[in-house]
């Protein structure tokens, strides 16, 4: 069993003047201006409900990119019946079809379809051009080529037989449909979430966060141009609860596969616990959650890096990465180079639209957002004992834009350096030298998260001790370097405790979740 041999999908750089930036800033100005109207996506059908709600432009909120059409509850259930009648056709296919199909799709992204995912990742979540590049392109090229190369890992997977008896595995899609619920700042996660299972033979009602529609849509219809057959993936726009209420009552609802955060990850768990008597089986209940995610640097450690640690792990997409760094722990001997270092830097980081290619920094993704995270800063701003040590201005006026935010605090479990805020803010607390054994369990202790952290440090007995100490903190342990930027099938990706199931997306781990394998013995 081979496919193609998966290479990571090189980053495309968009340097002035290149003819890939030239078409990407066309794209960008044709889609801003299109005033498109998007259907679901339902069987062989593309819906128009009637119900028409705006898709408007994080940094510019008042300009609006088309008008989506939104479902009700009579949708949900018609998405189920079409994935629901498409199922066996579909989990007969044999799996190197089904694998041809994505792989395909992988093709057209890395070709004629990447400016248009990454404008529309630009236009509708405010990314810069290469924070969509490296998100919904190369990514979401690398989960579906490498998925497929765990595709034949699994299928490949067989016991031992004896003479007499033929032992065989067969690594059958789930009984029923599964529900990808899927968040707002990754196209790629967005698109894995329904392809990862319907690639193992699964059909799939896919409900995208309704800020992430605008770039949903449109790899809805890469996968359709790949050949994907009606009703396998099933595209709606209807609120989550609205949703929810139909697919976790459902008799078929055989899994989920979400991302988000954990209060919502949390009510669906309960729901689906209450509903066990529905169901056929027990659902599979895949979520990768919310993050407080640390960078902790040792005495030994290099200013300038654990500087530049911050600012790029922290700020990437304006914080909203599950995995940016939002908590740092400084010694004191090295704080004064890392603050100027990090004022430094965040002097050369420029905020305004994605338009501009020279803008680092965008908007966040909504209002709610934007009154979340400045609620925060308020109270900061407030509290006599915290310093901002760099931005701590906003303005919502023409887009929901935040300034890179460094807060300092004398104590270690203020609020800010254990509650998720998402958004471009980072606190750091500044420990005595010979206190780096307690700091570490501090970073243990303090935040019900376990996503991604890092270490910096010069001196190997101080990093093995973090990486003993922190062995349940994270689920992606970075050594020397920022912790985000996971790549595809290098660091599969996923936490534990309150950040989820730690399924690690991006590996076989995720994709045999959608199996639920068959023994056979066959005696002669
Ligand atoms: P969210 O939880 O608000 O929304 C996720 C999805 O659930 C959306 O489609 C939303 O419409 C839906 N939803 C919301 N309330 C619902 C309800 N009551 N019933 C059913 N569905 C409901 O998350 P978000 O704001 O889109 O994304 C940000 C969160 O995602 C952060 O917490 C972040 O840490 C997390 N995240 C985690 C990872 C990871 O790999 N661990 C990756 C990306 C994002």
């Amino acid at each position: 069993f081979k496919v193609p041999q998966p290479v990571n999908e090189p980053v495309k750089s968009y340097a002035p003047g290149s003819p890939e930036r030239k078409e990407l800033q066309q794209t960008y100005q044709n889609l801003k201006n299109q005033q498109l109207d998007v259907p679901m996506y339902i069987g062989h059908e593309e819906v128009r409900s009637g119900n028409k709600q705006p898709l408007t432009m994080p940094h510019d909120h008042q300009h609006i990119l088309g008008y989506f059409h939104e479902g009700d509850a009579s949708h949900v259930t018609r998405a189920i019946d079409a994935a629901l009648a498409a199922r066996e056709q579909w989990a007969n296919m044999p799996w190197q079809s089904r694998a041809a199909i994505f792989l395909k799709a992988a093709d057209l992204l890395a070709g004629p379809w990447r400016a248009t995912l990454n404008a529309a990742t630009m236009l509708g979540q405010s990314k810069n051009a290469y924070q969509a590049e490296i998100d919904s392109a190369c990514e979401m090229i690398d989960f579906l080529r490498f998925n497929a190369k765990y595709m034949t890992e699994i299928y490949a997977q067989q016991p031992e037989s004896s003479p007499g008896v033929w032992n065989r595995l067969e690594h059958r899609p789930l009984e029923g449909f599964v529900f990808a619920l899927t968040p707002f700042n990754f196209t790629a996660i967005a698109g894995n979430l329904p392809a990862a299972p319907a690639m193992m033979g699964n059909v799939v009602v896919w409900k995208p966060a309704y800020t992430q529609i605008f770039a949903a849509q449109f790899l809805m219809q890469l996968f359709r141009a790949a050949g994907l057959p009606d009703g396998v993936i099933n595209l709606i726009y209807v609120d989550g609860p609205v949703a929810g209420d139909v697919i976790f009552s459902h008799r078929q609802f055989a899994g989920i596969h979400f991302t988000g955060s954990t209060a919502v990850f949390n009510n669906i768990w309960k729901t689906i616990g209450n509903n066990l008597h529905l169901y056929r089986g027990y659902p599979r209940i895949v979520g990768e959650t919310g993050g407080k995610d640390f960078i902790v640097a040792h005495p030994s450690a290099e200013a300038k890096e654990v500087a530049t640690g911050i600012t790029r792990g922290a700020f990437e997409y304006q914080g909203q990465k599950c995995s940016a760094a939002s908590r740092a722990y400084i010694p004191a001997n090295l704080w004064p180079e890392v603050k100027q270092a990090i004022v430094d830097d965040l002097k050369t980081f420029k905020m305004g639209s994605p338009e501009d290619f020279g803008n680092f920094i965008n908007a966040v993704i909504d209002e709610k957002s934007f009154n979340k995270i400045t609620k925060y800063l308020e109270a900061a701003k407030n509290d006599p004992e915290v310093e901002v040590i760099a931005g701590g201005n906003f303005d919502k006026s023409v887009g929901y834009f935040i300034e890179p935010t460094v807060l300092l605090v004398k104590d270690p479990t203020y609020v800010t350096m254990c509650e998720e805020i998402f958004g471009p803010v980072i606190t750091i607390y500044v420990y005595e030298e010979s206190q780096f054994e307690n700091i570490l369990e501090v970073i243990n202790t303090t935040s019900p998260y376990a996503l991604t952290g890092s270490i910096f440090s010069r001196d190997r007995y101080a990093i093995d001790l973090a990486t003993s100490k922190l062995l349940h903190a994270a689920g992606n342990f970075y050594i020397n370097d920022k912790p985000t930027g996971a790549v595809v099938g290098q660091q599969p990706f996923g936490g534990a405790r309150a950040s989820g199931t730690n399924d690690k997306a991006g590996s076989v781990f995720n994709l045999i979740r959608w199996t639920s394998t068959r023994t056979i013995k066959e005696t002669f």
